[in-house]
C-alpha cells in the first residue's frame, strides 16, 4: 500500500493549495478527487475579486493551479474516497480504486448543490434544467431562462447568461437579494429583471422545458411563465459524509466542519479546509484555510517526531 505524509480528500482551490503548500514542504502528497480537480471552482462564471486578476473564470485559475499543484504533488481525478480510518499512527484511506496510509489528511470536500425538489426539476435535468450557467448556458443563447435564488451564485450566473447573450431573468423568493452590492448594481446596470417575492412551484415540458410555475407569496397568486430553461442556485449544502463516517465533530445546524484556527479538527491529524468548514465560502479564503491546513500538519508532524 503507497503511503504518503499527506492525503487530501478533494481538489478544488482550498485543496490545491494545500498540495502546493505540503509539497513544498517535501511531504508525499496525494490528492484525491472524485471527478476532475476543480470542484465547485470550475463553474464560478467570472471572479472579480480575486487579488492579482482583474477578472477570471473559475476554470482558468483552476486550471493554472492544477498545473501548478502537480510540480509539488500528485493528482488522482475520479478516485472517490469512501472511508477514513486509523490504523496504528497512520491513516488509512480506501477508495473506489485502492487504498493508502498517511501520517495526515486534509478534509476539502467542499459542498454540492442543494436542490428545490420541485416537480419537474429532476425530470428536466440535463433538458433545460441545469445548476451550472457556464457549463450549460451557452445551449440557450437567444433563448429564455429563469435563474433561481437570490445569492452571489445566482447574481453571477444571470450576469454571465446576460453576457453571453441569453435572455435572463431572476427568480427571488424575497424582495431583497442577499448578493453582494457589486452584484447586485452589475444586475441593475444590465437591467436583468427580477421577478420579487416568488417561489418556483413547477416546472412543466414535453421532451424539453417549455415554462415554469411560479408562486406569489405576497399576492397569493400563480403565474405560468414561457421559458427555455430553469438554472437553480438556492445555495449550497457541505459536502461531509467522510467526515461524518470518521467521527470529525461537525456543526449541527449547517453540517460544516468545526476547526481550530490550524484548520486541525477533533481528530489528531485531521485537518478540514474550503467551502466544508464553518465561515465564508469564498475563493481566496479556501485557498487561506488550504494553506493554514498544511503548514499545521507539517508543524505537527514534527513535533511529534
Ligand atoms: P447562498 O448565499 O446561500 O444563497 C442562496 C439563495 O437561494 C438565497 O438567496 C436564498 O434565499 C435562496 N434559496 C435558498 N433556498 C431556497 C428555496 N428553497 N427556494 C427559493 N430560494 C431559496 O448560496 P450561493 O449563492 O450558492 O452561495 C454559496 C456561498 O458561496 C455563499 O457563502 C456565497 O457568499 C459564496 N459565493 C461567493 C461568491 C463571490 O464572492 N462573488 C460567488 C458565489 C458564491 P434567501 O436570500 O431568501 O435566503
Amino acid at each position: 500500500m503507497d503511503e504518503y505524509d499527506m492525503v487530501i480528500i478533494g481538489s478544488g482551490p482550498a485543496g490545491l493549495t494545500a498540495a502546493i503548500y505540503s509539497g513544498r514542504q517535501n511531504f508525499k502528497t496525494l490528492v484525491l478527487e472524485k471527478a476532475l480537480a476543480g470542484g465547485t471552482g470550475l463553474i464560478v462564471p467570472l471572479m472579480e475579486n480575486y487579488p492579482g486578476f482583474d477578472m477570471i473564470s473559475g476554470r482558468k485559475l483552476i486550471e493554472l493551479m492544477k498545473i501548478q499543484t502537480m510540480k509539488h504533488a500528485e493528482i488522482k481525478e475520479f478516485e472517490e474516497v469512501k472511508k477514513v480510518e486509523y490504523n496504528g499512527d497512520l491513516l488509512k484511506i480506501s477508495t473506489t480504486k485502492a487504498s493508502y496510509m498517511s501520517k495526515s489528511v486534509i478534509l476539502a470536500t467542499g459542498s454540492k448543490h442543494r436542490f428545490l425538489n420541485v416537480p419537474g426539476e429532476a425530470e428536466f435535468l440535463g433538458r433545460g434544467v441545469s445548476y451550472c450557467a457556464t457549463c450549460d448556458g451557452p445551449l440557450f443563447v437567444g433563448r429564455r431562462v429563469l435563474v433561481v435564488g437570490g445569492g452571489n451564485s445566482a447574481a453571477q450566473q444571470a450576469i454571465y447568461l446576460d453576457s453571453i447573450g441569453v435572455l435572463v431573468a431572476m427568480v427571488h423568493r424575497r424582495d431583497e437579494l442577499r448578493a453582494e452590492i457589486y452584484l447586485q448594481k452589475l444586475l441593475e446596470d444590465k437591467d436583468i429583471p427580477i421577478i420579487w417575492n416568488s417561489e418556483l412551484e413547477k416546472i412543466k415540458g414535453d421532451q424539453l422545458v417549455q415554462s415554469a410555475v411560479l408562486y406569489n407569496i405576497k399576492t397569493d397568486q400563480k403565474e405560468e411563465v414561457i421559458t427555455n430553461g430553469v438554472f437553480i442556485a438556492v445555495g449550497e449544502i457541505p459536502a461531509n459524509q467522510v467526515a461524518k463516517e470518521m467521527g470529525v465533530e461537525i456543526d449541527e445546524r449547517g453540517g460544516y466542519i468545526i476547526t481550530d484556527k490550524g484548520q486541525r479538527t477533533n481528530l489528531p491529524m485531521v485537518y478540514a479546509a474550503g467551502d466544508i468548514t464553518i465561515g465564508n465560502n469564498q475563493w481566496l479564503i479556501a485557498c487561506s484555510e488550504g494553506a493554514v491546513a498544511a503548514l499545521s500538519a507539517y508543524n505537527d508532524i514534527r513535533i511529534k517526531k
